[in-house]
């Protein structure tokens, strides 16, 4: 086993890339700013989706493909959207290799093919998305179209981290169409709960539901509501987005609806997205110096069996009790793993369990067998105990649900500890430095004074919580009348 991690007390963000690698999740590619998901970490992921998905289609949407290129002149079309994401844009221009001539076993680009038309490759879909609407909605019978798309999108990155940011990465992007604005700012607030309720029942992961400043919202919408995470070292973290558009792609694509009375109006939107950024988000709740700690919801493998022998007639026998074990767990929909690999001792495979995060496991040796129990290890808590062998599976179908619980009321009290109030800007500034976390602090609504305290002090207004209470005060910065606190931090 290669040597220990970086602990996260020695540097972070050193600890975070190790573990990422380590445990198996991605690695970086021969790609600058693109990353390899390796078969591990793309479980995990293919956990996230299967429950997403589900949640999506039970408040009824359905799952469409668009395309991945967007002509320049389409993504122009809804001016805020383009001018904002214009920066992070890869822009194809042609679409033919040749054999260069001057430099032999060499390609260039043939300047005979040459695109008529540039193609963006998609930073986001709105606009794909809004100019294939219009001619799928002509009547309000047409309304509400309620459409998601699990994609790849590419946002050319400079500074770009394993999972937390990349240049490519795979989403979901929901888009809807509505006949009111009501009914589209409903959509768009359902989402954002949705994606709470995941995050918090399935991630364990505490977050804060609120809405985003003009300087934090997505090019092109009216609002964004967000759900915020605070991530062990004390930086939050944008876990989920959801846009109330408006009618802003409505007016760019032209896409209008009769309504009852035969009356033409534009349509309303919403759009909304959660990314393989929520694998950097799950590893940063949650884990420790020793690797990775999974809540048993997104564990791909949820128990892992280990024999203990030292002959063939001992595994031969701890073979058959722990097959049987398997089978039990399979009944209830527990994923098991038995490793009895014979060409690694159990210590190493302990310690790659620990490194992975597998949420229990259980080991068996000759004693065990006579004593007729197991002994049973916690990841998370890294502690052991002994189980009556007959009691063992009813145990750990319980340990697994104490163990989700577990894993969220750590975070959610480490969360809560972390939301400090301030009252001037000496305390902002010391507990940014000195403490960490979302510090809640008046502010006087405007721009310039939130693009002041960014340069100050690089932390940037998460959220104004949508639980806030209204309370009269003094912005932090400039004194001058704030109608309620926003949290502050800094983030990933
Ligand atoms: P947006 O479309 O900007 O609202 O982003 C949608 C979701 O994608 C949010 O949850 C973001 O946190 C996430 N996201 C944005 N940029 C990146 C990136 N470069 N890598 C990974 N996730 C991202």
């Amino acid at each position: 086993m290669s040597k220990n991690l970086t602990t996260r007390a020695e540097d972070y963000s050193k600890w975070y890339n190790e573990l990422v690698v380590k445990a198996d999740l991605a690695e970086n590619s021969g790609v600058k700013g693109c990353m390899v998901i390796k078969p591990y970490g793309y479980a995990i992921w293919e956990k996230i989706q299967a429950e997403l998905d589900r949640m999506f289609k039970e408040t009824g949407h359905s799952n469409a493909y668009f395309p991945l290129f967007v002509p320049k002149s389409m993504f122009e079309a809804e001016e805020k959207n383009a001018e904002g994401f214009a920066k992070e844009c890869a822009v194809v221009t042609h679409y033919r290799l040749q054999n260069d001539p001057d430099k032999p076993g060499k390609l260039r680009v043939d300047p005979n093919a040459k695109l008529e038309e540039e193609l963006v490759v998609r930073p986001t879909s709105e606009a794909i998305i809004w100019s294939t609407y219009k001619k799928w909605i002509q009547s309000h019978r047409d309304l509400p179209l309620l459409i998601n798309q699990w994609a790849n999108v590419v946002r050319w990155e400079m500074r770009t981290r394993l999972f937390l940011r990349t240049a490519e990465f795979l989403w979901q992007e929901g888009h809807t169409a509505h006949a009111t604005r009501t009914e589209a700012i409903e959509e768009t607030e359902k989402m954002m709960n949705v994606y709470a309720e995941f995050a918090e029942n399935f991630m364990a992961i505490p977050v804060v539901k609120g809405i985003k400043t003009a300087n934090e919202r997505f090019a092109g919408a009216e609002e964004t509501y967000c759900i915020e995470a605070l991530m062990q070292d004390g930086k939050a973290l944008q876990a989920g987005t959801s846009h109330f558009l408006g009618q802003n792609f409505a007016k760019a694509f032209d896409v209008k609806f009769a309504n009852a009375e035969g009356k033409l109006e534009h349509v309303w939107g919403t759009s909304w997205g959660v990314s393989t950024r929520l694998m950097g988000a799950l590893i940063m709740t949650h884990s420790d110096d020793k690797g990775l700690v999974l809540p048993p919801n997104l564990a791909p493998t949820q128990v892992v069996i280990v024999p203990i022998h030292k002959t063939d007639e001992q595994l031969e026998a701890i073979d058959a009790v722990a097959n049987d074990l398997v089978a039990q767990f399979r009944k209830l929909k527990i994923s098991v793993k038995y490793d009895n690999r014979t060409t690694l001792k159990p210590g190493f495979k302990f310690n790659e369990y620990e490194l992975k995060g597998v949420p229990v496991r259980i080991a068996i040796g000759p004693n065990d067998l006579e004593n007729g129990t197991f002994e049973v290890a916690r990841r998370d808590t890294l502690t052991k105990e002994v189980v009556a062998k007959d009691a063992v599976v009813k145990h750990i179908e319980l340990l697994l649900e104490q163990i989700q619980d577990e894993l969220f009321d750590k975070a959610f009290e480490y969360r809560n500890s972390h939301i400090t109030e301030v009252s001037n800007f000496d305390e902002f500034k010391d507990v940014l430095e000195n403490k960490g976390g979302f510090v809640s602090a008046h502010w006087d609504g405007t721009s310039e004074t939130e693009e002041k305290i960014k340069d100050l002090t690089k932390a940037t207004i998460r959220c104004i919580p949508l639980d806030r209470k209204e309370e009269a005060g003094r912005c932090v910065l400039t004194g001058k009348p704030s109608a309620g606190r926003v949290l502050f931090a800094k983030a990933y």
